[in-house]
């Protein structure tokens, strides 16, 4: 078993020893027996919320109405959730209640896919109850149960299903896929956060086409906030994305490119998705670039607007779509190759200009953009007398 798992067992030991029953479950069992690296492991236990943490020394209520106490006492902490049906999903997402039982059984039956539905014990068996293991082999997607009905419960798992055979390269079965036809209009029931962490991931995956091909298929991005009207530049998508995009900024201003969209544009949509600020001016400034790497007229000014990072994700988006001929590398080097890579930088400060004559107020404001725009841009040495001469040049001109 792999490290993380044998760091957990003394949890799994202690809750046994006190003669409950506990097992790893969910992504970290499927990722091992996938020979995938895995981030958290996750213990599902027989014991109530209130017996786990009558023995650790130091839990935390993470969830607890839902039955999940986190442990601390071995180091990193870990997520234990007692075994639990749902009823109810009157909205079509959360249910109503949760029921906290004592069968494993019953608890993996409420799980959204069969290869998410496997526990595994501390001796490394697996236990099996929906065929999980034949659907791993398979490269499968496969509901657990009716997908009808389990999709009509919690509509989320369309996204999920979707994003999992993005980020696995498996096929999602083809009752699944049916389910998701039927069911897609319910997407609009779940909170768009939610929405959106599993659509993004769905595009970091590695496999995007494997996702994207049911998401349109199945008419599932019809649902999704703006994206109706955007059917054929995603089918292009589809075909043209041979690999995962490399972070969050990356796939909104890969989509923002695709869709051609205007900066006003970017902002609706980006707010509809309800993504934070920063992301969104990220997003702006990525596009301005990735329209300057595909017109072939990166220049110095573009260059120090955008950034390293985000000229590394314009570039990537740009060579996505087939758009670029530059280097990432080269363009790094452009950058790195500028006088200054702010504003703070510039060898002359407002002080300065001050102390020469110049009247504080708007003019002196646009001396020193001047001055930024000529350094970046290599007209002017970022020397201190240099700028001095030429802003007082400048404002002499404009007088
Ligand atoms: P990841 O590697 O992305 O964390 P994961 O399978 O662990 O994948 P989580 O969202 O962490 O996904 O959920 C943990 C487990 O909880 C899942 O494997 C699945 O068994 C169950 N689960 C999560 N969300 C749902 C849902 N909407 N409906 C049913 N079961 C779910
Ligand atoms: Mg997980």
């Amino acid at each position: 078993l792999p490290e993380e798992f044998v760091k957990a067992q003394p949890i799994i030991d202690t809750i046994e020893a006190a003669g409950y029953e506990a097992y790893y479950v969910g992504g970290s069992v499927r990722d091992t027996l996938l020979g995938l690296p895995i981030h958290d492991v996750d213990i599902a236990t027989s014991a109530y919320p209130e017996e786990v943490k009558s023995l650790f020394k130091r839990t935390v209520d993470t969830g607890i109405e839902h039955g999940t106490v986190m442990i601390l006492d071995h180091g990193t902490g870990y997520e234990t959730t007692t075994f639990r049906t749902e009823s109810g999903y009157q909205d079509y997402r959360r249910p109503d209640s949760v029921k906290f039982v004592r069968s494993l059984k019953e608890d993996l039956n409420r799980r959204d896919f069969t290869i998410n539905a496997l526990a595994l014990k501390t001796d490394g068996s697996i236990i099996d109850y929906f065929d999980g293991l034949k659907d791993l082999k398979a490269h499968r997607i496969r509901a657990v149960g009716d997908p009808e009905k389990r999709f009509n419960e919690d509509a989320l798992r369309m996204m999920r299903a979707v994003r999992f055979a993005s980020q696995l390269n498996f096929v999602i079965d083809p009752e699944t896929v049916a389910g998701i036809k039927h069911h897609g209009g319910l997407l609009t029931k779940i909170a768009v956060e939610r929405i959106h962490v599993e659509f993004v991931k769905m595009l970091l995956g590695q496999w995007p086409a494997m996702g994207l091909d049911v998401f349109m298929e199945t008419g599932l991005y019809q649902y999704c906030p703006d994206f109706k009207p955007y059917q054929a530049q995603f089918n292009q998508l589809r075909t043209e994305l041979k690999s995962g995009m490399s972070n969050e900024t990356a796939v909104w201003t890969l989509l923002a490119a695709a869709f051609n969209l205007s900066s006003k544009q970017v902002n609706q949509l980006l707010k509809d998705w309800k993504s934070a600020n920063q992301l969104i001016e990220d997003v702006q400034v990525a596009v301005k670039a990735v329209h300057g790497i595909a017109t072939h007229s990166v220049d110095a000014w573009l260059v120090y607007q955008t950034g390293n990072e985000l000229l590394s994700i314009a570039n990537e988006v740009a060579q996505k779509l087939g758009q670029s001929s530059y280097e990432t590398a080269a363009l790094l080097d452009q950058y790195g190759a500028l006088q200054i890579h702010s504003k703070k930088a510039l060898a002359i400060t407002g002080q300065d200009l001050m102390a020469a004559g110049i009247k504080p107020g708007p003019q002196l404001g646009r001396a020193l953009n001047f001055l930024e725009r000529q350094v970046v841009e290599g007209q002017l040495d970022n020397q201190n007398k240099t700028l001095l001469e030429a802003a007082i040049n400048y404002l002499n001109e404009k007088a």
